[in-house]
């Protein structure tokens, strides 16, 4: 079997914390291989800060040049329908018959992970994993994580240093004109300089 972790997000601008969750994970569990996945956004949805698809792709591609394990993923930026997960999972166990999946993601998803589409189904085709965004949460990760192995799933919970970093952070300091070379790959701020985004 192919030890997969699968990372997704709206990655608007793709950061440093980000980053530091899939290190931390390729470190703790010895993946063959990360897909990371930007969502597609439609149209009706489009925020004025929100980056097209085409430049959040790419963001995401300069961050993964430097981990060989990473590979960036068009699956759902090319799906024209509503991009749920559970679709995106089942695309993948078609591509990847003899993968193993690891969902990563922020507490914040996890602990929403219930009112997912399909969540139920997915417990039975992925294992989940998570760390902390803000410190002090690791005891309700831990309950959610019982919860969900009560109900037949695997769950991990990570300890690791919280990076309290968001996008939204990142987009509203860029249009202040603040300095976010801390929270940001350097080649991702290049091209946001290049490309003129998040700057009004
Ligand atoms: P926004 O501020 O625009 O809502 P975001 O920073 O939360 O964006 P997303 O692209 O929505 O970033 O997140 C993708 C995934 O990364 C989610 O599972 C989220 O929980 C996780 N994540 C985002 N930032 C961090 C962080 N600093 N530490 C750990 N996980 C994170």
């Amino acid at each position: 079997m192919e030890k997969i972790g699968i990372f997704g997000g709206t990655f608007n601008p793709i950061h440093k914390g980000h980053i530091h969750l899939i290190e931390a994970c390729c470190g703790a569990f010895s993946f063959d291989r990360v897909l990371l996945i930007p969502t597609r956004v439609p149209p009706h949805k489009q925020a004025p800060d929100l980056a097209e698809d085409k430049y959040r792709l790419e963001m995401c591609r300069l961050a993964a040049e430097d981990n060989p394990l990473l590979t960036v993923s068009d699956i759902e930026i090319k799906r024209p329908k509503k991009s749920y997960t559970y679709d995106t999972l089942v695309q993948l166990k078609k591509e990847y018959p003899n993968g193993n999946f690891y969902l990563i993601m922020g507490s914040d998803m996890f602990l929403t992970f219930r009112s997912w589409y399909c969540w139920e189904k997915m417990l039975k085709i992925t294992a989940l994993i998570t760390a902390a965004r803000e410190n002090s949460r690791m005891k309700e990760l831990e309950a959610e994580k019982k919860q969900l192995e009560l109900l037949g799933g695997q769950a991990f919970v990570l300890d690791i240093p919280v990076l309290e970093i968001s996008s939204t952070e990142v987009r509203e300091r860029l249009k202040k004109g603040r300095d976010v070379s801390g929270m940001l790959d350097t080649k991702v701020l290049s091209y946001i300089r290049e490309h003129d985004l998040y700057s009004k």
